[in-house]
């Protein structure tokens, strides 16, 4: 049985054909915002890759931020059930889910079952978020996937003391003017989201396995930071941005069975 999960984030859509509820036979990420064509491009991708037709999916679910802009769904479902369906899916030891998107960080306590019993969120402001690594980029004509490379180059983390981003880029202009290297800058981004994030984690209670999920897990020098902020290790998947679409499919598997 194939099942399809959307996830309609604020940044990028991102669709899973599963195949049984276990294996992913497709995958893809598209840079889009709601709205525009990122959805019908994922969903392109993922039949082309599995060489299925819509009338060989089972089931639907869409998630995340625009999950009521695609109507093709069975189900619509939260990005937090999702979420967690796809971090105790594939680390089924995770007890605490940091998941950060690119306008929002989420952190959700599981229980050994997978299911949430708690979770704290940051939806109000860009710093903690994929946002404020996309600006900071932008201003230091990085690609979003160089900012690793160049935080593991640091040889002492610029320190960023803004914590609103609008501030902070300000601030990584001038420490940008005034000399300092790009990847001691941009290591003191990273921490500075890490440390952002950390203090929501610490207020939902932090748990080992403590697991990232989304698109700036990807990003290891966040990771890292972030491992030093908790002082516990961070397990990453390299599926971590397709977290919520995997839950997505997994729900839909659920159902259906
Ligand atoms: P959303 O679901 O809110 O659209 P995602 O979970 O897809 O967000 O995360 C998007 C964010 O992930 C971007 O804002 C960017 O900062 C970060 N990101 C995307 N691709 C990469 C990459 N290759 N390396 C590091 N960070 C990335």
């Amino acid at each position: 049985m194939y099942t399809l999960g959307i996830d309609i984030g604020s940044t990028t859509s991102k669709a899973v054909i599963l195949e049984d509820g276990e294996k992913i036979i497709a995958s893809s990420i598209v840079i889009a915002t709601v709205g525009t064509d990122g959805v019908p491009q994922a969903l392109e991708d993922v039949m082309r890759e599995s060489g299925l037709t819509q009338e060989d999916i089972a089931c639907t679910v869409s998630t995340g931020y625009g999950r009521q802009t695609y109507e093709g769904a069975d189900y619509q479902v939260s990005e937090l059930t999702c979420h967690a369906l796809g971090v105790h899916h594939v680390c089924p030891a995770a007890r605490t889910v940091i998941d950060i998107g690119g306008q929002d960080a989420k952190v959700l306590c599981l229980n050994e079952q997978g299911r949430m019993i708690n979770f704290v969120m940051n939806d109000k402001c860009a710093a903690g978020t994929g946002r404020f690594l996309d600006v900071m980029a932008n201003i230091l004509k990085l690609d979003i996937s160089e900012l690793e490379v160049e935080a593991a180059k640091a040889k002492k983390p610029a320190s960023i003391s803004s914590t609103c981003t609008v501030f902070a880029e300000s601030e990584v202009i001038s420490q940008l003017a005034n000399g300092t290297d790009i990847p001691d800058l941009v290591a003191g981004i990273c921490q500075s989201v890490a440390s952002r994030v950390a203090s929501l984690a610490k207020r939902a209670g932090v748990n080992r396995e403590v697991c990232m999920s989304g698109g700036v897990a990807r990003n290891a020098g966040v990771r890292e930071a972030m491992e030093k902020e908790l002082g516990v290790p961070i397990v990453y998947d390299e599926r971590a941005q397709l977290m919520g679409a995997l839950g997505a499919a997994l729900y839909a598997y659920n159902k259906v069975k």
